[in-house]
């Protein structure tokens, strides 16, 4: 899943699992637990993550992976017994679009191994009407659910045999508008403008017994088989193609396929008045489907699938198994994708591409999340994590290879080198590195494996750690590896869990098998443990290095020290990478002359920190024009770690970029506006802040000067995005040139849209947005509601967020009550607000005050850090006992981690700002000369 709209909380809020938002995030400019009946299995569990700490604590080491065994049904936690599985569900929904509710019945064929007493499976917010186990009726008080734990309990009148059994049942449910199980979107129509209603469904992690009544764990799988009754004139869509079809009165009925076995959470089935365009690879069809009128913005991604379809049949051994691969633009409901097997849905700007009219980024972006998709086929649906505690097999995973194979179609788009979206801080599948080792230097950091007891916890699982550090990781233990003997591991574990479930232990047999390397050794401490280390490198007589790991942490006085096997990467400049496995506290290097440059962590590939001693420091000063981007901008982001961590004092990174070589490189440039932005919202209303965008605007000035506003023929895609970034920074550092230069082209643009480019759009809207007056406000919030393309309308309703006139920002709030942006749209525009306006406070106080109906808008994993993310705009150490107090009384017990997070980012705020102002002054003056 790519949860667009957590990570647009988390990237706003500044707060990810792990979360901080970075510092470096260009993007932050811009974007109960159920008491269950524990069996055995749970508390033996218990048990082993209590010894986990404390050996943790003691000795620096996890013993997590230890007692991880491999896969084995019996032995996977989760709430369902463990004696009944079911082998196939036949399903039958009628949904009633006049009242938003759903009629279903269901036929599940069980397999019993111990006799039993009862059935217990998970249902949520449906009724039941009548339940059968082999065409006996149960009575109605033999039938229970439980809405503490989302379960349905079925009493048998008499023991159930072992062997083969059916149970049928009849059952209600709701249409809901959160992207909560089925769900509803109202939209308008291209072309036509009429206002519309389609259905979806989201069901990952623990929502599909929304829409039926089933063993919703990741390891029961079984085959499923969806009848459902539609209008005449709507299309249907599930995970398998349509095997029959009849018209009935008032509709028609379509049979889907049944699917090959396969996990609960990985059901679809969307419907509506729906485009298709088709293609082929080999045995699949392919196909994009959209909302009328929009199918030929899906050429793009129709394209693109093929291609990585080829890549993954290729590269995973086992081609996809499906008959069909559906890719599914959804308009609302929720705001990410969703790997499906076979129908994968996607929030519509993240799949479809106006040739006209989209960014280039937005083409990347959607490239990006297909390929990230489509690598789940194989890795969450062909084979899937045992349960949520290994969230990462999945996310970890199809990040890294999404991105690998994003990197070996599209090298102008330097992925490897990109940390955060400028226009879109909801990108996700990026490296992001910076954002994931920033959260995970926190105190309120976890390890990649982690222990998840009950649904809230599964659906906070989805987070920077899981994705980001997981793909951190996978792709710096690739390269230790080596990238062939990878992939042979990758597909010895493909070839043997397909069709069934997999635990950590179970990737790193295969990978070691292949590498002959004990694998899991390695991986241990990057998995078990939270955190990450820096390497400290010392110069020592002659030509000796002296290299000493440690934990490398932010506001985390007292951290537990830990140790990591690092496999090292270094060269001496100009000289050939060598690599080193540091498996203790120290390691030295030999030979390394005292003239010369010693860079570590070649092309910031590995997930670890250097601190080099001031020695070694001016020497790669020296050497900056030498080294390749990928390695200054590795140093840049070590540095503006260092700072933040306070290990250095601020001259440390502004000492560096005032020494990079005149360049127009994109991740060079955007490393320092996304630390130029943090700064410059730290310090808002403050001493320093007019002097600070001064000089801040002398340092990003002389590229843009080289850019020009026009885009010029031939220019790499990377000078596009580049421009937009400094238009949008700059503006935001109130140049007055860039300001003026946005009112004018939007002018122009009013007269005539296509006289300003699809990439200069957003950031001139922007600019504009943020110093408009009311006039220019209700001509933004006019053309908004307007527009049919979901790309422009966030455009124009980001700008509405940006204003920084109190009068117009609280005109802006309000449209998040309204229905004019689909739910998941409308809830984040009060984060947007909170981070974009430059006034959190009057945010939280509407927030505050409309809590309930915002909440009623917020999906699954949104709804724990909903409130607590909108503190994470302040730096005011006072929001810290406002926000514990409104937590105590007003915010249910599962959201105290995300409470805890938001506390710990207002605490660094406040001590970073101060740190700053103390020194920055100084710098400054130095600076703008
Ligand atoms: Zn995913």
């Amino acid at each position: 899943m790519l949860a667009r709209d957590r990570a647009l909380s988390r990237r706003l809020s500044g707060v990810g699992s792990a979360a901080t938002l970075p510092v470096t995030a260009r993007g932050r400019g811009k974007e109960s637990e159920t008491e269950c009946s524990r069996g055995v299995d749970s508390l033996v569990r218990d048990m082993r993550f209590q010894l986990l700490s404390f050996v943790v604590l003691c000795s620096g080491t996890s013993l997590f992976g230890a007692v991880e065994k491999p896969f084995n049904f019996y032995e996977i936690p989760g709430k369902l017994p463990k004696q009944v599985v079911p082998t196939e569900y036949s399903i039958r929904v009628v949904p009633n679009i006049e009242n938003f509710t759903f009629a279903g019945s269901e036929m599940v064929k069980l397999n019993v191994r111990s006799p039993t007493r009862q059935l217990v499976l998970n249902a949520l917010e449906l009724g039941i009407q009548k339940a059968s186990v082999d065409g006996k009726e149960l009575q109605a008080s033999a039938i229970r659910i439980d809405k503490e734990t989302e379960l349905l309990t079925l009493r048998l009148p008499s023991e159930l045999r072992v062997g083969d059994h059916v149970l049928t049942l009849r059952f209600t449910g709701k249409i809901n508008q959160q992207g909560r199980g089925l769900f509803y979107m109202r939209y308008q129509e291209q072309g036509s403008g009429a206002r519309k209603v389609m259905l979806g469904t989201q069901f990952e992690a623990t929502d599909a017994r929304r829409f039926f009544p089933c063993w919703d764990e990741p390891a029961f799988r079984a085959r499923f088989q969806l009848t459902v009754v539609v209008p005449e004139n709507w299309l249907a869509v599930s995970n398998m193609p349509v095997e029959s079809e009849r018209k009935i009165p008032g509709g028609k009925e379509l049979h889907f396929a049944p699917t090959p076995s396969m996990s609960s959470y990985l059901n679809v089935f969307v419907a509506g008045e729906l485009d298709v365009i088709e293609s082929r690879l080999g045995p699949t069809q392919i196909r994009v489907i959209t909302t009328k009128g929009k199918a030929e913005l899906g050429r793009y991604a129709l394209e693109a699938s093929a291609q990585i379809l080829q890549y993954y049949n290729d590269y995973f051994g086992v081609p996809y198994p499906l008959p069909k691969l559906d890719q599914i633009a959804i308009p609302g409901g929720f705001g990410g994708a969703m790997e499906n097997w076979g129908g994968i849905t996607y929030f519509e700007s993240a799949l479809l591409f106006d040739p006209e009219n989209s960014s280039a980024e937005t083409k990347q972006n959607i490239y990006e999340v297909l390929a990230h998709e489509m690598a789940h086929m194989w890795f969450g649906d062909l084979v899937t994590m045992a349960w949520w505690d290994n969230l990462w097999l999945n996310e970890g995973f199809a990040s890294w290879m999404g991105s690998k194979c994003t990197a070996q179609f599209n090298p102008q788009w330097e992925v490897w080198l990109a940390r955060e979206l400028p226009r879109d801080p909801t990108r996700r599948t990026g490296i992001a590195k910076d954002a994931a080792m920033e959260g995970d230097a926190r105190s309120t950091t976890h390890p990649i494996q982690q222990r998840i007891a009950t649904e809230a916890e599964a659906n906070n699982a989805f987070d920077d750690i899981t994705y980001k550090k997981g793909q951190s990781f996978l792709r710096m233990l690739e390269s230790f590896l080596g990238e062939n003997v990878f992939r042979d591991g990758i597909r010895r574990y493909i070839d043997a869990h397909k069709y069934s479930n997999t635990t950590t232990a179970d990737l790193w047999k295969a990978l070691s098998d292949a590498s002959k390397k004990t694998v899991y050794e390695i991986a241990a401490g990057w998995t078990e443990q939270p955190g990450f280390p820096v390497v400290n490198v010392k110069r020592e007589a002659g030509d000796k290095i002296r290299l000493t790991q440690e934990r490398f942490t932010v506001n985390f006085r007292k951290a537990p020290p830990l140790l990591w096997q690092i496999p090292l990467t270094y060269s001496v400049v100009g000289g050939t990478p060598a690599t080193l496995l540091m498996t203790d506290k120290t390691a030295s290097l030999e030979n390394i002359p005292a003239d010369r440059q010693l860079k570590l962590n070649v092309n910031g590939a590995g997930n670890y920190r250097v601190e080099y001693d001031d020695a070694s420091w001016q020497l790669l000063l020296k050497a900056l024009p030498n080294l390749s981007v990928e390695d200054r901008v590795n140093l840049m982001s070590d540095a503006w770690a260092l700072v933040q961590a306070g290990r250095a004092p601020a001259s440390l990174y502004f000492g560096l970029i005032e020494k990079l070589p005149a360049s127009s490189d994109l991740a060079e440039r955007e490393q320092i506006i996304n630390a130029f932005e943090f700064i410059d919202r730290l310090l808002v209303e403050g001493a320093a802040h007019e002097e600070f965008q001064q000089y801040a605007r002398s340092v990003l000035r002389p590229t843009f000067a080289t850019l020009g506003w026009e885009p010029k023929q031939d220019e790499p895609p990377s000078a596009e995005t580049l421009r937009a970034s400094l238009i949008k920074a700059l503006g935001d550092l109130n140049d007055p040139e860039i300001i003026a230069g946005c009112r004018e082209r939007f002018e122009r643009y009013l007269a005539n849209p296509a006289s300003l480019p699809p990439d200069l759009r957003a950031p001139v809207l922007a600019v504009v947005g943020g110093y408009a007056d009311e006039k220019t406000w209700n001509k933004l919030h006019e053309l908004g509601l307007k527009t049919t393309s979901i790309e422009d309308k966030q455009n124009y309703y980001n700008a509405l967020a940006s204003a920084i006139d109190p009068k117009l920002i609280k005109k802006t709030l309000a449209i998040a009550l309204t229905d004019e942006l689909s739910t998941s749209r409308a809830v984040f525009l009060v984060s947007r607000v909170g981070r974009d306006s430059g006034h959190p406070d009057i945010a939280w106080e509407f927030a505050k005050a409309n809590m309930k109906a915002l909440l009623a808008k917020v999906d699954a994993a949104g709804a724990n850090r909903y409130a607590p993310s909108l503190f994470t705009f302040f730096s005011d150490r006072s929001r810290v006992d406002e926000l514990k107090q409104y937590a105590k009384k007003d915010l249910p017990q599962a959201t105290a981690a995300e409470v805890t997070k938001a506390v710990d980012e207002i605490q660094f705020r406040a001590e970073f700002r101060d740190r700053l102002l103390s020194q920055l002054p100084a710098l400054i003056q130095i600076g703008v000369k």
